[in-house]
């Protein structure tokens, strides 16, 4: 079994110019297989293999531009491939032509397999990569010990670098089997997350500390258009400019911060879940694309991450062996009566609670969806 973990690095000065300069290298030839390719189908000439575009980057590219040299030999040629990867994916229709990478991009990143025998040796406080040598962590301990790892990743976000590495490690340890009560989790944008045992979560996006983040990521946003229109005004280089490129960093850090503190969160409700054993948890198919399409909630339902959430929950109840079950979308979760079973079809979103005029039910609407998904006998189970 493979286990994938991503963590943060402290690297020293040095090894940070040399991380940043393999990035710039690796975009400049990711862009330049791009570019040529370009150029060849203008001219008719035949499409160039990454085997072919590598060799020639190597014996002929390099010689004139030495500073390509500087950086790892593999790191180069994974940029390489994954550009001919872009272009396998558009010449199957599965993807727009390959597009160039820009220096300010969100996160640059490269891949570093092992090279030789002592790379990416993990020791409880730092971790060897190919051609940087030892680098601190920032997590003590986090990281399996001794474990064997065959390649990992190097990521800059914002001013923070991480690694990511893939880890052999044996099938979980399983205590014993789940024997808890099966449960059904409702979703929704006014409370994040209901079960049918009561138990409520409720949104995140809602609190003081998400909405002061948002409100503060706004205005930098706001900021930075003004500070862009300002140069383009009197005819400045855009992309250059201290401030600009200030303003850069702290719209990409508000942004890290708040993906990163929705992530903790439905961490937080998925262990909640799990913790519990119950034997499976029933959910509702989410026709998330549907749901976007009401522009008055969209962006509430994004920032919820159901997608995200959804699979990391399949993620963690399959390692707890706990039955991740899912019904259609036309399991009628809301409309039905969690007691007698009638349906009450002009319930309408704004009704908070089901008010059931067949056997006299008034109960929480959430609670009511929930309590029917763990009733659920029609479902796909999902691994
Ligand atoms: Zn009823």
């Amino acid at each position: 079994m493979l286990k994938a973990y991503r963590t943060e690095i402290h690297p020293t000065p040095d090894q940070s110019q040399q991380i940043v300069r393999t990035f710039g290298v690796c975009r400049y030839l990711y862009n330049l297989y791009i570019a040529t390719n370009q150029s060849r189908y203008q001219q008719g000439l035949p499409f160039l293999s990454a085997y072919d575009f590598d060799q020639w980057i190597n014996r002929e590219y390099a010689l004139e531009y030495p500073w390509i040299k500087a950086v790892s030999s593999k790191a180069r040629k994974k940029a390489i491939v994954n550009a001919a990867t872009a272009y396998r994916r558009f010449f199957k229709g599965l993807g727009g032509h390959p597009r160039f990478k820009k220096k300010h991009q969100q996160s640059a990143s490269f891949y570093a397999p092992k090279n030789n025998a002592g790379d990416w040796t993990i020791e409880r406080h730092r971790i060897k990569i190919p051609t940087l040598g030892w680098v601190r962590l920032k997590e003590f301990g986090y990281l399996p010990v001794g474990s064997r790892v065959t390649g990992g990743t190097i990521t800059q976000q914002a001013d923070r670098f991480f690694v990511s590495v893939t880890v052999k490690a044996g099938p979980p340890a399983m205590a014993e089997p789940p024997s808890g009560e099966g449960i059904g989790v409702d979703v929704g944008i006014k409370e994040f997350a209901t079960t049918s045992q009561g138990d409520v979560f409720p949104n995140i996006n809602q609190t003081a500390k998400i909405q002061k983040l948002e409100r503060r990521l706004r205005l930098a946003q706001r900021a930075g258009s003004r500070k862009f229109e300002e140069r383009k005004r009197q005819g400045l280089p855009v992309h250059g400019g201290k401030n600009l490129a200030k303003n850069r960093l702290r719209i990409q850090k508000l942004s890290w911060r708040l993906a990163n503190q929705r992530r903790a969160y439905r961490e937080t409700v998925i262990q909640a879940l799990v913790k519990t054993k119950p034997r499976f948890i029933t959910v509702e198919h989410l026709n998330i694309r549907g749901m976007l399409k009401n522009r008055h909630l969209s962006k509430a339902i994004q920032d919820q991450g159901f997608y995200a959430f959804k699979q990391r929950l399949v993620q963690a109840a399959n390692q707890h062996g706990i039955e991740i079950r899912e019904v259609g979308m036309f399991y009628p979760s809301s409309k039905r009566c969690s007691r007698c079973g009638s349906k009450k079809l002009d319930l309408t979103l704004k009704d908070r609670i089901y008010d059931c005029p067949q056997c006299g039910l008034s109960i929480d609407r959430d609670l009511n969806a929930a309590n029917n998904l763990a009733q659920a006998k029609e479902y796909k189970i999902l691994h």
